[in-house]
């Protein structure tokens, strides 16, 4: 019983029962995703006891048929055909993707799964009960538990240097935090003083424009408008829904799910986090269809996933060409507060440099720092370094030395990320990663197709969309984040390309 594959050589049975049991827990973990899709955004409060069960028994099964000694036993039969076969080939890629995670997920006992995930669900409900009374106190014993079973899981996974780096390899497969700490170093060397030179130019009131009242439905069909102009497909596999902290979740590249939240009185808010969230859902609706229920058929890795969001997001909806394509249909939902308004107008209000207090709502050039000190927090929380006890008054210690400012109250303040609720290593380097893997990915796209950022303007982002179908979202989960980008680009992942737009764009902004 064999079949013949794309290379020709026989396939072995052990590797169609391989393909079963991924697809299976493939299946398992998607319905998880189901439940925790509606956990954020219409279950009523009242469920979420009964749902963090039910996730924690899901979350557990997956475990169970992750980490099966009959799983353990056919990856290991099949090493000699995947070694006769192309590296890059779907079957090679698949077992080599299956054994990492594997050995990965094998090393954590399942009571502990359980556990973690039964500390989430109560760790979410902490953090929307202590959101509401502003007071990281009422959040921080869920925090305490959430670090103490991080600690006991990443002890169990086992690391040389870091106890950040286990669980970075699970979501930047290849990454270690002392990677991050020079990729952030370079950073935070040219972002400083790019950040302070700005203030001492910035007029204060760019963003004036964008801060009127703007009706919240108006705003939503404003939003939806951009996001199906980019190229998120509405019509038969998306949908849009609203929550507290907006997030993306897919259940198939034929169902993707988007969320966003509405500020009346800042367009910005809903309209970027759509275009944010609706780059993560291009992605997910341009992974392989046909590794949809294997461990390829996702993203490469959550830095490559952010660097979607975040191409959409800023190098093209923060682009002055798309704002000449869409400034007059956002005129059209909103005559009152953008008549009198030029393409530089909002082009010079959607970019305003400003030390803020949301790292959603940061501008560019000094949104990495918002990622920098998150990631040193949690990294001084797993090393027990820093007590729990003492997490707000570390968040506000850093806020004032890297941006100067202080949140009034813990909402705007050591509140204000949803990924704390599963504790610390809540993958906050994927962001600035993205960052510069956008910008490195664009500057290769506009390299192989010249004049594309011109075409924004005429609300062309064919050539663009289609570049990241062929070179990243086709290739899904096959290679390491570091891989993929020189893969696609040509060159090694550096932080150059995007220096060099922050530079030129903000530059000119600034004078
Ligand atoms: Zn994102």
């Amino acid at each position: 019983m064999s079949k013949e594959d794309a290379g020709g050589s026989r396939q072995p049975e052990g590797y169609g029962k391989l393909q079963s049991l991924l697809a299976e827990s493939c299946d398992l973990e998607k319905a998880a995703s189901v439940l925790g899709w509606d956990q954020r955004t219409y279950l009523p409060p009242g469920g979420a006891v009964a749902r963090g069960e039910q996730l924690a028994a899901l979350r557990g099964l997956v475990h169970r048929k992750k980490t099966s000694p009959e799983l353990g036993q056919l990856l290991e039969g099949l090493r000699g055909y995947e070694e006769s076969m192309p590296r890059d080939s779907d079957e090679a890629s698949l077992i080599r993707v299956a054994r990492r995670e594997y050995e990965l997920a094998a090393r954590v006992p399942v009571a502990l799964v359980e556990e973690h995930a039964q500390a989430s669900a109560a760790g979410y409900r902490a953090w929307a009960d202590a959101r509401e009374a502003k007071d990281f106190a009422v959040f921080r014993p869920a925090m305490e538990r959430l670090t103490d079973v991080v600690g006991r899981v990443v002890a169990a996974m086992g690391y040389e240097e870091s106890p950040l780096d286990p669980l970075i390899e699970l979501s930047e497969p290849g990454l270690t935090a002392a990677r991050c700490e020079a990729l952030f170093a370079e950073l935070r060397a040219a972002l400083v003083p790019l950040a302070a030179a700005i203030a001492t130019k910035s007029p204060g009131d760019e963003d004036a424009l964008v801060r009127q009242r703007f009706d919240g439905r108006k705003q939503l069909d404003c939003g939806r408008e951009a996001v199906r102009a980019i190229g998120f497909d509405f019509e038969r596999r998306g949908r849009v829904d609203l929550t507290i902290h907006p997030f993306t979740t897919s259940f198939s590249p034929d169902d993707v799910r988007i969320t966003t939240r509405v500020d009346e009185n800042d367009f910005g808010n809903c309209f970027f986090s759509l275009l944010h969230e609706a780059g993560h859902g291009i992605y997910e609706q341009g992974l392989p269809a046909h590794l949809r229920r294997t461990p390829l058929g996702r993203a490469a890795s959550s830095g490559i996933h952010e660097s979607q969001s975040r191409l959409w997001e800023n190098i093209v909806g923060r682009s002055r060409g798309f704002w000449e394509f869409f400034l007059p249909r956002a005129r059209a939902y909103f005559p009152e507060q953008l008549s009198g308004a030029s393409v530089d107008d909002i082009y010079r209000a959607v970019n305003r440099v400003t030390p803020s207090l949301i790292r959603t709502e940061a501008d560019e050039v000094t949104y990495n720092l918002h990622i920098m000190m998150r990631f040193e927090l949690e990294k001084s929380l797993l090393e027990g370094k820093l007590p729990v006890s003492g997490l707000r008054d570390a968040w506000n210690e850093k806020m004032q030395s890297y941006l100067g400012i202080l949140p009034p109250t813990d909402l705007e303040g050591v509140l204000q990320d949803v990924h704390w609720t599963r504790g610390p290593g809540g993958g906050f380097q994927g962001y600035t990663l993205g960052n510069v893997v956008a910008a490195q990915l664009f500057e290769a796209a506009c390299a192989a197709s010249p004049g594309l950022p011109d075409r924004f303007a005429s609300g062309d982002f064919g050539p663009l969309f289609r570049w990241m179908r062929e070179r990243v979202h086709a290739c899904g989960a096959k290679h390491r984040p570091e891989e993929l980008v020189e893969k696609a680009t040509g060159k090694p992942l550096t932080a150059g390309p995007y220096l060099a737009y922050i530079r030129e764009k903000y530059g000119r902004l600034y004078g």
